[in-house]
């Protein structure tokens, strides 16, 4: 692959830092933790530690690098195949709500323990009756005094077990619809706040994805984020950049497992021949070669403009939908030439494919990337 513009030599030996990181200590127990259904809070202390937390920060809330850092901690996971590791819902989107909504009391508040990997974030929008349509969500949080008192339940929550605290999007006006949402810093241990067991799902095993519970908890004021009502305007905002990242994952994911499925092919033997010696799997490579080279150069020009701040809403839908579309489409062509053992959880590939399958449904489903492409023609 020629070498890519967006990053600079800092970015490239950061880069280096964090692939030993992946190899040290994920790797190694990555198996163990999909099993547990849940990644150690350990990992998170060493994560910070190390400086993979909260990259885009200044140093009194983060490691004090920019996008192109963050960029590399998603890519880097994914290229190990490590889909479930949810950093990047902590600090990409619950540390950046923080600093970017937050008062100063807020960020000094919450940021440096983030930082630091003491407290994990998760951000809590999706409800049992509504993910798509969030301006339906019933999680009421209703004036009291100098209290808000939220009641309501929310659903598929990435890093929801692990937890210190949660940006929660309720209702505070619920005649004015999206005009009359805001959201809420919760911590862990207040009373009326719960969690379920973390849920089963087919796929991105170590990531504790749960529901949450609020039963009348009692919240001071100085828990509201950002402006009253504005909440969906906030959550808007910073969808582009969960987008993107979405997109990143996609895009890395499916780089690595193409390198690696030429070296399966290239190993394995069939009637005599190596499998990729076939004209089929000779096509089925180009193929996602071409479609995976084409991908990269879109998607680093949207990192390199959302690192100017000019990446828009409509470019990071199209960024996601095609990198989450290509990822599924590519990744099962890819499992197809690895044979039976693309089937076995001990290969990365068939790993992948089932952890690539939810990039199409969070962060906004394929559908809704179309809608919003749709609405700007
Ligand atoms: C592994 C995982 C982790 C997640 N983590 C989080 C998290 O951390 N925080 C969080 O808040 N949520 C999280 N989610 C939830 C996720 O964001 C939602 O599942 C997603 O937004 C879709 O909402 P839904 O499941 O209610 O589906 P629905 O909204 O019920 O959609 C059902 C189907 O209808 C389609 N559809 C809906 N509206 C339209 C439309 N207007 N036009 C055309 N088709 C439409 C959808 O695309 C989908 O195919 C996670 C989900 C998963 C699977």
């Amino acid at each position: 692959m020629p070498a890519r513009s967006v990053f600079r030599d800092d970015h490239e030996l950061f880069r280096e830092q964090v692939r030993r990181f992946v190899a040290d200590e994920i790797l190694p127990h990555y198996a163990t933790w999909e099993r547990d259904g849940i990644t150690p809070r350990a990992l998170w202390k060493r994560a910070g530690d190390a400086g993979l937390l909260n990259c885009t920060l200044p140093t009194t809330f983060g490691a004090g690098g920019d996008f192109g850092h963050a960029a590399i901690v998603i890519e880097e996971l994914a290229r190990a195949s490590c889909l479930g590791i949810g950093f990047s819902i902590h600090s990409d989107m619950v540390s950046s709500y923080i600093h970017r909504y937050g008062s100063d009391a807020q960020r000094e508040r919450w940021l440096p323990s983030m930082a630091a990997g003491e407290r994990i974030g998760a951000i809590a929008m999706t409800e049992p009756g509504t993910g798509s349509d969030l301006k339906a969500i019933r999680t009421r949080a209703r004036p009291d005094g100098d209290h808000y008192i939220l009641s309501g339940q929310k659903t598929f929550i990435t890093n929801g077990a692990n937890a210190g605290l949660v940006v929660v999007l309720a209702s505070t006006e619920p005649d004015l619809g999206a005009r009359g949402l805001s959201l809420f810093c919760v911590e862990e241990g207040l009373p009326g706040f719960s969690k379920g067991p973390v849920l089963e799902k087919i796929g991105q095993h170590a990531q504790d994805t749960c529901e949450l519970f609020f039963d009348d908890v009692v919240l001071p004021a100085d828990c509201l984020l950002g402006e009253l009502n504005q909440g969906f305007s906030h959550v808007a905002n910073e969808l582009t950049q969960e987008r993107l990242c979405i997109a990143l994952r996609a895009g890395a994911s499916i780089e690595a497992l193409l390198d690696e499925t030429v070296a399966y092919t290239r190993e394995r033997k069939t009637f005599g021949r190596r499998v990729f010696d076939y004209q089929n799997t000779r096509f089925q490579l180009a193929d996602a070669r071409s479609q995976s080279r084409m991908l990269r150069v879109f998607l680093d020009d949207c990192l390199a403009r959302h690192m100017d701040g000019e990446l828009d809403e409509v470019d990071a839908a199209i960024a996601k939908l095609n990198a989450t579309e290509m990822h599924g489409r590519l990744l099962d062509a890819l499992l197809q030439l690895h044979g039976g053992y693309g089937y076995m959880s001990e290969y990365a590939i068939g790993r992948a494919w089932v952890d690539a399958r939810a990039m199409r449904i969070y962060g906004g489903s394929s559908e809704i990337m179309r809608e919003i492409i749709a609405r700007s023609l």
